[in-house]
């Protein structure tokens, strides 16, 4: 098992905090997931062969760990060596916090309030710098802690989303050269505004001249960080040299490639391989109840779906209300008894109807894969994300909090 160079592999087994029932149950909640420990373990093995071995994983573990469950994803990544995490928010570091190996790292990428600032410097919480009033508050909290503050100062590089602009440099500079016991320069960072697609291209290259002469700011005043990182997944994998320090990985080690494209640009460059990454999550219900429909009847509200025929239907207990998107209508998949079945009519707030003609000997309480596998049959989340315009990253993150989640080998 390769593990993350960078951090020691210390054992780790707080995991149990999740046991599988001997029957998979969905309790009160109306449908439950399985996050497989097996295929996140192989995704971050065929991370950690790729990148350089130099370069730190720093695992992005926001929105709900990409719906997967914070609480269930941050210890199987502890087990297998992980040791650094990157969170959107306060909330979700505290959540991290609470659940991970006590010497993993956490770095805030984005929201802190004024007030959880005070909380994040005393556990010693990495977070992004990316404007002025935000650098003089956490020094000022950290000198009032008497501790040091380490930050990561954001640079603007041409996604003009967050980040220091060059006129605001000289200040920033000069702020930390008159600073300096207050804080450790843990990383100096930027963001590709979409490395996912080559038609971002000469965009992106931009960014990457930009970043290196920024640095050089830094560097030359002797403001040398502990990490240089720029690099989501596809920018890892399509733009290799912007790995540097740390690259922060999200979508991959959950199984997903970041866009078809970045997958068949390492499909053509490694054409002897078959896709290396597996899907972490599946996603069950069961038969709610099964009923006949005459011929020339509408489904469900409204005029959206006609019988042909006789139609066998039966309900299913997700709706949008469940992560379930309402686009999903008349388009849906769902795999019940080794059939690929329709979702027919609209998808309501918590349930869906599927046509069964092909499967009449269905009944109440069959399992029900909304994401996943059964008898060799996938519904994979790219073609859900294909069939409603979602990408996989909106799909998952939409995953409500409150189904239970369930880790299996
Ligand atoms: C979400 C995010 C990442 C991870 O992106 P993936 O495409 O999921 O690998 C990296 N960096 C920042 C700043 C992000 O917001």
């Amino acid at each position: 098992m390769t593990t993350d160079s960078n951090n020691n592999l210390a054992p780790y087994d707080n995991i149990h905090a999740f046991p599988l029932p001997e029957v998979m149950d969905s309790g009160s909640s109306t449908s439950y997931i399985t996050l497989s420990r097996k295929a996140l373990h192989n995704n971050l093995s065929f991370l950690r062969d790729f990148i350089h071995k130099d370069t730190r994983i720093s695992s992005v573990v926001k929105g709900n760990a990409y719906g997967h469950g914070i609480e269930q994803i941050v210890p199987l990544m502890c087990e297998y060596g992980v040791r650094h995490f990157s969170v959107f928010s306060c909330n979700e570091a505290r959540r991290v916090r609470a659940c991970a190996s006590s010497d993993a790292d956490i770095m805030i990428m984005g929201w802190i309030d004024n007030a959880d600032l005070e909380w994040a410097i005393s556990k010693d919480i990495e977070i992004y710098i990316f404007e002025l009033d935000r650098l003089k508050q956490a020094l000022t909290v950290a000198k009032k802690q008497g501790k040091q503050v380490r930050i990561h100062i954001e640079v603007e590089t041409g996604m003009n989303r967050t980040g220091f602009v060059s006129q605001e440099l000289p200040e920033v500079i000069q702020i930390l050269e008159d600073w300096k016991p207050h804080y450790v320069l843990e990383g100096i960072c930027t963001h590709y505004a979409g490395a996912e697609s080559v038609a971002n291209y000469v965009r992106v290259k931009k960014q990457i001249e930009v970043f290196h002469t920024i640095k050089t700011l830094f560097l030359d005043k002797g403001l040398i960080p502990n990490y240089l990182h720029t690099a989501c997944s596809a920018a890892t994998f399509s733009y290799p040299k912007t790995q540097m320090d740390m690259v922060r990985i999200g979508i991959m080690q959950y199984g997903f490639w970041p866009s078809r494209e970045t997958y068949i640009r390492y499909r053509t460059q490694f054409p002897h391989i078959d896709d290396p990454l597996k899907r972490v999550i599946s996603w069950k219900t069961r038969v709610m109840s099964v009923k006949q429909v005459g011929v020339n009847e509408f489904i469900g509200y409204g005029t959206s779906y006609l019988t042909q025929e006789n139609t066998k239907i039966c309900t299913i207990p997700v709706g949008y209300a469940y992560g379930y998107s309402r686009s999903m209508t008349n388009i849906g998949r769902v795999i019940i008894k080794g059939k690929r079945l329709a979702i027919i009519g609209v998808v309501n707030m918590n349930l869906s109807i599927v046509d069964i003609k092909e499967a009449p000997d269905i009944k109440k309480g069959d399992e029900v894969i909304l994401i996943g596998e059964q008898q060799g049959l996938s519904i994979s989340v790219a073609s859900f994300g294909e069939y409603s315009n979602q990408l996989n990253y909106e799909l998952l993150t939409r995953l409500p909090k409150a189904i239970p989640r369930y880790i299996t080998e």
